[in-house]
């Protein structure tokens, strides 16, 4: 491709992206097609010849695009928001066109710069203590591992990674039941093993873990001659939204001298308005916190901040200097790849960059706001609906219902019918989870470009097709 092509294309691509978020609500949120039916129309080997662009790009539209789940729709209710607001795409597009590796401070320096400002930006957005400094990861998950090898080292005084970890007594890891699996993960890869990750039960209006429960498993654990090294902190569950006593826990973390980590991934965007701080009171005392831009904020896949209190205890555990990588003569700067799992990281600050300064914190505040009180709005409208049962009420914008089954069918089949319905009908795209062991059918707001108007398509939507169904005031 030459320049002048390049050029062409790159337009082409960016008028169809404008023309796609604009007439985004004319698609179904799921796409129809089947598996397999993707495939089918892909050759199952590769060219030989060169194809010409006009070919690519309208087999992009033909084939690919009926096959995508539009998670920039407005109507996207399912999981939890993957925002790409149109200024970070742009942003994006411009680390496409550079395609810098940006792992030492001399492979980017503007990019390692930019990122230390923009960590520091959200942690004051966030309302977190100065001292905590902190990294761009790709993912929670990775963030999450990071933070369990850092705890896992520091109980092992730096020795793991060196000498491995048979011999050594049993590292023990303390979580909530509301956990998302990346700490499952995080848990299997740094070796500790599932046996060892001490799962409490949830409960109360949040389902927090109880911090006595807490202290006493880990006073337990002691004696019985494990090696307790850290605790997990959920703060807005994936499934109903599930949060510890941030400030509770890390009294007993300090007490027993454990690692806190705070995974915040969804939750996390909402502390830039200071009402919901509330929600993860005493996470100044944290030692790791992670949470998700590319979630709710708006800014593109990938983008996850971790912060850190001490970034030393970060490096100490996954920093390693071959002579290739060394940056000579150069003390002070910081090289992030010394900060995370991979070697190779993307730019994600700049999206960060033009995304805050395109909305303002103002505009971010209120976009939040919105959705927390439109869901809020919705639950009440669908508590006040015939049938339906609201099961967890709303944490920042997710809650999940439940509608009651004619009699003589489960309720849990009933409630995977009514939700197979709704994302049939194509308006909306919800996703479903278990609560107390029963299927209940979570709604989240969370879109960048949602609107009021959204919310009543939804209701219409919900209550449509539980009336199609049948099921609790039918008259079935
Ligand atoms: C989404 C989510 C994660 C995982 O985030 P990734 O960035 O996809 O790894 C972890 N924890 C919570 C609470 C989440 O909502």
């Amino acid at each position: 491709m030459n320049h002048d092509e390049f050029r062409d294309w790159s337009r082409q691509a960016a008028d169809w992206g404008a023309r796609y978020r604009e007439e985004i609500r004319q698609h179904p949120v799921r796409p129809k097609a089947g598996p397999g039916e993707i495939a089918s129309q892909i050759p199952t080997s590769p060219p030989e010849t060169p194809e010409r662009m006009e070919e690519i790009f309208a087999d992009f539209e033909a084939k690919i695009l009926p096959g995508m789940t539009h998670w920039q729709h407005p109507r996207f209710f399912a999981y939890f928001p993957a925002n790409a607001a149109p200024v970070s795409v742009i942003a994006e597009y411009l680390v496409s066109a550079m395609a810098a590796q940006c792992m030492l401070w001399q492979t980017s320096p503007a990019a390692t710069e930019l990122e230390t400002r923009m960590v520091d930006w959200m942690r004051q957005a966030l309302g977190l203590p100065q001292r905590f400094a902190g990294v761009i990861q790709d993912s929670a998950s990775s963030a999450t591992l990071a933070a369990i090898l850092t705890m896992r080292e520091r109980a092992l005084s730096w020795e793991g990674n060196k000498s491995g970890l048979s011999g050594n007594r049993r590292l023990r890891v303390y979580c909530s039941d509301q956990v998302h699996t990346s700490i499952d993960r995080a848990i299997w890869i740094a070796g500790i093993g599932e046996e060892n990750l001490v799962k409490l039960p949830g409960s109360g209006p949040l389902r927090g873990m109880e911090a006595d429960a807490l202290e006493a498993a880990i006073e337990a654990d002691k004696r019985a001659g494990y090696l307790p090294c850290g605790i997990v902190a959920s703060v807005g569950g994936t499934s109903v939204g599930g949060t510890d006593d941030v400030g509770a826990l890390s009294d007993v973390a300090r007490r027993h001298d454990l690692y806190l980590h705070v995974d915040a991934a969804w939750a996390g965007s909402a502390m830039i308005c200071p009402e919901f701080r509330h929600f993860w009171a005493g996470v100044e005392n944290a030692d790791s916190i992670v949470f998700n831009p590319h979630k709710w904020l708006g800014a593109q896949f990938d983008c996850s901040i971790q912060f850190v209190a001490e970034p030393d205890d970060l490096v100490r555990t996954l920093a390693i200097r071959p002579e290739y990588l060394k940056t000579h003569g150069r003390d002070g700067i910081i090289n992030y790849s010394e900060w995370s799992i991979p070697l190779g990281r993307r730019f994600r600050a700049l999206k960060l960059w033009f995304l805050l300064r395109a909305h303002g914190l103002s505009g971010l505040r209120q976009m939040i706001r919105n959705h927390v009180a439109w869901s809020e709005n919705l639950a009440d409208r669908l508590r006040g609906a015939q049938g339906f049962q609201i099961v967890t009420e709303p944490m920042l914008s997710l809650f999940t219902f439940r509608h009651g089954a004619p009699s003589g069918v489960d309720e849990d089949a009933h409630n995977l019918a009514l939700l197979e319905a709704i994302n049939a009908d194509g308006r909306i795209y919800l996703t479903q989870t278990r609560v107390d062991g029963k299927v209940a059918i979570r709604f989240q707001v969370g879109q960048f470009e949602t609107a009021a108007g959204d919310i009543d398509v939804a209701y219409d939507a919900i209550t449509g097709c539980a009336q199609a169904l049948g099921g609790y005031g039918s008259g079935r």
